[in-house]
């Protein structure tokens, strides 16, 4: 391998910047030659390319979004998409790619791998939605913008007594509404992975809360749940209580990434040229709590997580 390409891919995430940014350096440090494509799949069947110096990543650690763009590419699910692709990257010179997205995109790549292009994936989504690994860049970051929004939303809830239904994002995983009800003392939460009963898990709660002297109320709702409008239609229908709901919607992925994003981005990116140099092809990088850990594509695309349910016990013990 003389040449690596790098490119994001699906949802953007803040800490993309810095991924892309330890890519490189690490790249160019170990004496590769290094492409930035644009636009994900769609940027690398139109050859929407450049290589990448040093300067290149300059001043991208603290920004938000991606400076490679993203955007999702269907053609690029088709035998005759991926046959292309692989012939660009041999047009461009592109001898192994690096990819920071999700499951779709190492599906894409792992497709390239099959015609001869090696790939690396690193786990780029806010919805930390990715079995092989605990972590995904930019989770961090977007909890801490949704938990700084809802932490101004409770002081105008509390003001007016009133009660506030937030949706958080996160596809259909929870990890990012369960955080988020904890960090921000929630009342309730509810989660695509736990069924809910209106009655029991809300209605009942805010009657029982009531009785200790609560007047104000707040409830995470996660996106695969959804709902919000109408979730806080029906509490105000049968409590009385004025509600409100609030979709946090995309701003929750933007923004600055946070230290922790910027240091695990960085790490993973380091990773993903080390496994290259090293010949281990064809891998998904991850974290296994505070440890770097690797898995072959294949593999890493059958594994599963799930929530942690001392946390979920830890959310309904102290949120009433
Ligand atoms: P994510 O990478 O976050 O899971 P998507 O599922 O949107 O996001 O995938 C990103 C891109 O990866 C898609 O637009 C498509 O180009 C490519 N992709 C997704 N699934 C496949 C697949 N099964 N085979 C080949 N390419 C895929």
């Amino acid at each position: 391998i003389k040449t690596i390409g790098v490119l994001t891919s699906g949802g953007d995430a803040p800490g993309m910047n810095a991924a892309v940014r330890a890519v490189v350096r690490t790249g160019l440090h170990k004496g590769f030659r290094m492409i930035g494509i644009q636009r994900g799949y769609n940027g690398l069947l139109n050859g929407e390319c450049f290589e990448m110096n040093l300067r290149s990543v300059s001043n991208i650690i603290s920004a938000g979004g991606t400076i490679l763009y993203t955007a999702r590419c269907l053609e690029f699910k088709t035998k005759e998409g991926q046959d292309k692709g692989a012939e660009k990257c041999r047009e461009l010179g592109i001898d192994a790619l690096v990819v920071i997205g999700g499951d779709g995109s190492y599906r894409g790549a792992r497709a390239l791998a099959h015609r001869g292009i090696p790939m690396i994936g690193l786990p780029g989504t806010i919805d930390n939605d990715i079995g092989c690994t605990d972590y995904t860049i930019g989770y961090d970051t977007a909890m801490n913008t949704a938990l700084e929004m809802i932490d101004k939303l409770r002081d105008t809830t509390q003001s007016h007594d009133r009660c506030s239904v937030v949706e958080v994002m996160g596809r259909n995983a929870g990890y990012i509404a369960l955080n988020v009800a904890i960090a921000s003392g929630a009342m309730a939460v509810l989660l695509p992975e736990k069924e809910f009963d209106m009655q029991r898990d809300i209605l009942d709660k805010i009657a029982e809360t009531q009785k200790t002297g609560k007047r104000h109320f707040i409830i995470i709702v996660a996106e695969g749940v959804g709902h919000a409008q109408e979730i806080a239609n029906e509490i105000q229908a049968r409590t009385g209580i004025d509600s409100r709901a609030t979709i946090l919607g995309h701003v929750q992925r933007g923004g600055s990434p946070t230290l922790r994003d910027r240091v695990n981005a960085s790490a993973m990116g380091y990773q993903a040229v080390c496994l290259l140099e090293q010949g281990k092809y064809n891998r998904i990088v991850g974290m296994k709590g505070e440890k770097l850990v690797d898995y072959p594509v294949d593999e890493a695309l059958e594994m599963t997580k799930s929530l942690d349910p001392v946390l979920v016990d830890v959310c309904n013990t102290i949120s009433i």
